[in-house]
């Protein structure tokens, strides 16, 4: 594949690329006191010369003083709002002389461009496409959505605060193939990107832009950006440790931890909204006071809801002790007997949004110190 520098004040040529080849560009913009990602149709929508700050239970912005326009790190909401809509119609019915008629849904094709992709949030993408393909009914509409969606990533050079990628081996080098990748670079020359197509579909973008070649220096400056990185994640590892972490979870099922947790724990349902791989749903059937018209929706919804787990009159896991537990349970241990891997990238965006600032990396590390005590007691 190939390789380029673009120049930053060519980035809105790239944009200008992206929608002519008939893509909605979507990437970070502000939104009030946050990042978000929403359409962008030119530079000058992206959040130039501002970074965040994030730690358990805050996030902020504030000026870089450098113009970059990636900066920042991931964006409050992930990507799934375009992939998986959070609300969707399924199917209507009308009844008309007395027959029921069904109109299936039929969806606006949009092919997506995601611009500013972070390397964490690419394997969200996979894991989250990996659940969609599974079972018996594969979701084929999220996965169309997928299939058609063209990732601009762009490598990390600035570790989020509450960012964990490295010790998950998601982040904070892109390694998956996305389309393009960029890395933006202010060492060793003017403000610019390495540009690296890794698909075809990619590789024609970047013919379109005409890119001057990219030099040892302008890769030696993208290598040391990205390394850098590494090391600040480096100096807080490991915050989230992967050994023996699905059997730790198993045998503390009933650690007193949960009641602590719970008793902080808002049940708002935050951490669940704002994680790239959370996927549950519910499917709701709405009708008119006639009878005349049925419809089905599809929703976001949560397991930090009470309403989840309903059946027979109760809901299964009527407490938050035990929601919180299914919560993390789930995403670091049953997923991996599933799917061979945690459901978690360390993104660390169920860490800043938290309200009362909930840190599940602390809440394991809480698990490991307090088994090895007991442990420990019990030799002595
Ligand atoms: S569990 Fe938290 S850190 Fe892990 S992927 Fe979800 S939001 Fe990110
Ligand atoms: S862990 Fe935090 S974000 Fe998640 S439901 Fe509890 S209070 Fe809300």
């Amino acid at each position: 594949m190939s390789t380029g520098i673009l120049p930053a004040e060519r980035l809105d040529a790239l944009i200008g690329e992206l929608w002519a080849a008939g893509y909605t560009v979507i990437g970070p913009v502000r939104e009030g006191g946050a990042l978000l990602y929403d359409e962008v149709r030119g530079s000058e929508d992206l959040p130039v010369g501002l970074v965040d700050r994030q730690e358990g239970g805050r996030y902020f912005l504030e000026p870089s003083g450098d113009g970059r326009f990636f900066g920042h790190t991931v964006a409050a909401t992930p990507w799934k709002r375009f992939l998986d809509p959070p609300r969707r119609r399924l199917w209507r019915a009308e009844r008309r002389n007395g027959q029921l008629h069904f109109l299936v849904e039929t969806e606006e094709e949009v092919r997506f461009a995601f611009l500013g992709v972070r390397a964490c949030d690419l394997h969200g993408i996979r894991i989250r496409s990996a659940v969609a393909e599974a079972g018996p009914e594969p979701d084929e509409a999220l996965l169309d959505r997928r299939r058609s969606a063209l990732m601009v990533a762009v490598q990390c050079t600035r570790a989020g605060g509450t960012c964990f990628c490295a010790d998950l081996g998601t982040g904070p080098a892109v390694d998956l193939p996305a389309d393009l990748v960029l890395t933006e670079l202010l060492e060793d020359g003017p403000h610019r990107f390495l540009a690296e197509s890794r698909t075809e579909a990619g590789a024609k973008i970047l013919q379109r832009l005409s890119l001057g070649p990219a030099g040892e220096v302008d890769r030696a400056a993208a290598a040391r950006a990205v390394a850098a990185t590494r090391r600040t994640l480096a100096e807080r590892s490991p915050r989230l440790e992967r050994e023996g972490l699905r059997e730790l979870l198993y045998r503390q099922l009933e650690s007193p931890l949960w009641d602590e947790v719970a008793g902080r724990c808002l049940s708002c349902a935050n951490c669940t909204l704002v994680c790239p791989t959370c996927f549950c749903s519910a499917v709701e059937d709405v009708t008119d006071l006639e009878g005349a018209r049925l419809e089905r929706w599809h929703r976001a919804d949560s397991c930090f809801t009470a309403e989840f787990s309903q059946i027979h009159g109760g809901p299964v896991r009527a407490s938050t002790r035990a929601r919180y537990r299914q919560w993390l349970v789930h995403k670091l241990a049953y997923w991996s007997d599933q799917f061979g891997e945690p459901g978690c990238v360390g993104c660390g965006r169920c860490i800043t949004w938290c309200p009362v600032g909930i840190d599940l990396t602390e809440v394991v590390r809480d698990l490991r110190r307090r088994e090895a005590e007991e442990s420990g007691e019990r030799e002595r």
